[in-house]
């Protein structure tokens, strides 16, 4: 009988090691987050959980099912590590080695591979060893191939998943970005941008479980429609990974106050517009029940972002400021950018004039940045909140 994938199944990574009741709440999100993703991609499958993996078969009565999709789209949810398409099969070396031979229909010309077999239940649940399922259903496959067996860098991997009265066989894995599930973290605002930077750094945070807000400040003259449509696409393309949190752009007209800065202050102007985008989005933060505020900054990447001057900065919010890009160096975000998809609207050419003076100060204090800037920036800054708006989702 001729098998081909007929599930997905898939791996989560933190949440495993997390105390039962921790795990059982991570758990029941991580199903939603995937069910989210499935249906957001139009992709039918019943998402079931079950000992260490979460499984997506076809639901009943669907005959548009197709594996690999399935394996495809939830390798993009946040807290998964990896997802494969398999076929599922009795737990008995005959089946399993008919199962890997089936797989191994398409398996390339010359390439090398390797099974590798994952037992769990009772010690004498079945009666072979994974060592002894693994030679056999390796010999199953060199005889059906011809291929040879490199169990050091193989170019392909069959996988024997051994549960007590199922096992899954595979032969593509597909990575996730790991992490925990979103929506388990409670949230943060991010200051976003659409450059290259703050999109990552939203990235990293739904990563680890946060439902991330983004918070765009138009910049009137020096920013820009385009400014603004970058910010909108790339927030899309990251919120593709979580298409069930509210990830639309909040858009905060700050024109008026880049311009008051821009006419009243010199070599501190930046850092008084961070302290200015800080204070907003604290205020956004704690109207929406938000714990804190993040960045797309790295130490000395620019001069606002020098070791001094975030500590100026900083000081204009009393939340945490989260900056998961902190240690990062430039080549570093860029390539995580194509990656995860929001290289190309990060760099379109905005042609917005520049805010920043010739000579930006790169050693502030705060002292010498509150005399400069004007006595009430952070009280407008905060009021300007309420005037955000919201992009719509089409
Ligand atoms: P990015 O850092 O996103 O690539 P950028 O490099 O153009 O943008 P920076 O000067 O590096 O801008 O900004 C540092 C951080 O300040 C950004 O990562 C982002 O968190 C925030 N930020 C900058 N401009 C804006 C804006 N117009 N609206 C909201 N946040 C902003
Ligand atoms: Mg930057």
């Amino acid at each position: 009988m001729q098998q081909s994938p007929e599930l997905a199944v898939v791996r989560y990574g933190e949440v495993g090691i997390k105390s039962d009741k921790v795990r059982g709440q991570m758990l029941d999100r991580l199903a939603d987050n995937v069910r989210a993703v499935l249906d957001d991609r139009g992709i039918p499958g019943e998402v079931e959980r079950t000992w260490s993996r979460l499984l997506i078969r076809a639901a009943d009565g669907d005959d548009g099912f197709v594996a690999d999709e399935a394996a495809r789209a939830a390798a993009d949810t946040f807290g998964v590590v990896s997802t494969r398409p398999a076929i599922s099969t009795a737990p008995e070396i005959d089946a399993l080695a008919e199962a890997a031979v089936a797989l191994a229909d398409d398996h390339p010309e010359g390439a090398t591979f390797a099974v590798r077999a994952n037992r769990a239940g009772t010690a004498d649940a079945h009666p072979f060893t994974s060592q002894e399922v693994a030679s056999e259903v390796g010999a199953a496959i060199g005889n059906a191939t011809g291929a040879d067996v490199d169990l050091d860098d193989p170019d392909r991997t069959y996988r024997l998943d051994v549960r007590e009265d199922e096992a899954f066989v595979s032969a593509v894995e597909y990575d996730g970005p790991g992490g925990l599930p979103v929506g388990t973290q409670g949230k943060t605002v991010a200051l976003f941008s659409g450059g290259l930077d703050s999109p990552v750094a939203a990235w990293e945070l739904f990563k680890r479980g946060l439902e991330v807000v983004p918070v765009y400040l138009d910049l009137g003259d020096y920013g820009g429609p385009d400014h603004l449509a970058r910010a909108t696409e790339t927030a899309r393309t990251v919120a593709r990974s979580a298409p069930h949190v509210d990830t639309r752009l909040r858009v905060v007209p700050a024109g008026d106050l880049v311009d008051d800065l821009a006419a009243e202050t010199g070599p501190t102007r930046m850092l008084s517009l961070r302290r200015a985008m800080l204070r907003v989005a604290e205020a956004v933060a704690e109207d929406i029940g938000a714990h804190s505020i993040a960045t797309g900054e790295s130490i000395g990447q620019k001069s606002s972002q020098t070791g001094p001057n975030v500590r100026v900065t900083d000081a204009a919010a009393s939340l945490p400021v989260h900056r998961p890009l902190l240690t990062r160096d430039k080549p570093e975000i860029v390539e995580q950018a194509r990656e995860i998809g929001t290289f190309v609207d990060a760099t379109v050419n905005v042609g917005c004039e520049r805010v920043a003076p010739d000579y930006p100060e790169t050693n502030a204090t705060l002292a010498a940045v509150e005399a400069a800037e004007p006595d009430d920036l952070l009280d407008r800054a905060e009021a300007l909140a309420d005037e955000r708006s919201v992009v719509s989702d089409d």
